[in-house]
């Protein structure tokens, strides 16, 4: 989808300010002797920024506004080196709780909702742009942050809570604890709030069914405000994002090739009136497609389709290109199994080998099922995997982010 002219000149604003500010990204454009463009046809002359930039630019190299008008900073988390620290002005944060605001809004949840709010607070985006939305839109915000799952279940039922934001894996925690307690009919659930984390459309029929809620996905990177800036509406065909703050481009994740609509890519965004860090063609790793077409619900947000993993998370196994949603897709074909799984990739004597857990819901044989999931697998990826079946409970569960891949090759 070409960059309009009015999102274009949104972008040279930025860059006039980038440039002025002389932050990373203004200097790489000063280098590349780029300050303006002219055509749309010409937005992909500029170059990439990624996420080595911003740790570079660690602590406050962003930082695009005059440190009087920066009010608040958040981070990334840094489980892999030096963090990235994005400062926000007071219009950035009302910028964020606007589009956080129209997320619940396409949710169908209004003021009169009361909205239990488990992603943790602090320097991460999660609870408090949960919160930042909330309050905009006038609903009541049950701020609990991320554990504590008996106060979580007390305070649910005690407050008739109607609206579950949570990690993936959160929900599927919450859900199992309810059903195991009895306490379903004390749950007043109707919807849920799912950020941050990819899962399957198994696990999503899982939750949802077992809390008989409605689930809705939510979008965002801490690098880009943060969650709110998309979400699926009540069509479920992809998420819609917000094109009066943010220009989205598809690229080859290999060439840097925008690819055309429709096509899977990595996800490049492009903050329109971010002041405090604004970003120019940031590389998310983060892969999906645009949708083309105008959504049944006649809303005018284009859409993307749901993330579909990171480009990181590619896995080459023997000299073929997996990726775990591939493994999803195999695995929600079998009623015998649950929706958790853990892919471990090894060496071993010469050779990869790739073994898939799985857990079995009931009586079944483990080794005729382990023996039918491999030959789907191998019709699928190329290759025959070690499947293992193990009982219900016995693969690990978290309140934060599950780690379903685990390559053990390079330990
Ligand atoms: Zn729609």
């Amino acid at each position: 989808m070409q960059i309009t002219q009015h999102q274009l000149d949104l972008v040279n604003d930025r860059i006039r300010a980038l440039v002025e500010a002389g932050s990373f990204y203004g200097k790489k454009l000063k280098e590349a002797g780029i300050t303006h463009i002219e055509k749309p046809e010409d937005f992909t002359k500029l170059p990439f920024s990624e996420k080595k930039d911003l740790r570079d630019a660690y602590p406050l190299g962003l930082m695009t506004a005059p440190e009087e008008e920066i009010v608040r900073i958040h981070s990334s988390s840094g489980t892999t080196g030096t963090p990235v620290i994005i400062p926000y002005t007071a219009k950035d944060v009302d910028d964020w709780g606007e589009m956080f605001k129209r997320c619940y809004e396409v949710a169908g949840i209004t003021n009169k909702d009361r909205i239990q709010i488990t992603p943790g607070y602090g320097l991460w985006t999660a609870g408090i742009g949960f919160q930042n939305g909330c309050e905009k839109l006038g609903a009541m915000a049950v701020p609990m942050g991320p554990g504590n799952t008996d106060k979580q279940l007390e305070m649910m039922q005690a407050l008739k809570t109607t609206v579950l934001c949570s990690t993936s894996s959160y929900a599927l925690l919450l859900a199992e604890e309810i059903e195991k307690r009895g306490i379903k009919e004390n749950i007043h659930l109707k919807k849920g709030v799912i950020g941050s984390e990819r899962w399957s459309d198994k696990m999503r029929q899982h939750i949802a069914d077992s809390l008989g809620i409605e689930l809705y996905d939510i979008y965002g990177l801490t690098e880009i405000y943060g969650p709110g800036i998309g979400i699926n509406c009540e069509y479920n065909e992809g998420m819609h994002y917000w094109d009066d703050y943010l220009y989205l481009e598809v690229i080859d994740p290999k060439t840097g090739e925008p690819v055309p609509d429709g096509e899977m890519g990595e996800i490049v965004i492009t903050t329109l009136v971010k002041e405090g860090a604004p970003l120019i063609r940031y590389r998310t790793h983060d892969l999906s497609r645009i949708i083309p077409g105008k959504c049944k619900c006649g809303r005018c947000y284009p859409r993307i389709g749901t993330i579909m993993g990171r480009t990181d998370d590619m896995m080459k196994i023997k000299g073929v290109n997996v990726f775990p949603n591939q493994i999803e897709e195999v695995l929600a074909n079998f009623n015998e199994i649950n929706s958790e799984y853990q892919i471990r990739i090894s060496h071993l004597d010469g050779k990869d080998t790739m073994r898939i857990y799985v857990e079995s819901t009931g009586d079944v044989d483990f080794a005729s099922l382990s023996k039918r999931i491999a030959e789907k697998v191998k019709s699928k990826i190329g290759f025959t995997p070690i499947v293992k079946v193990v009982e219900v409970g016995v693969l690990p569960r978290s309140t934060k982010k599950t780690a379903r891949v685990i390559d053990e090759r390079f330990d």
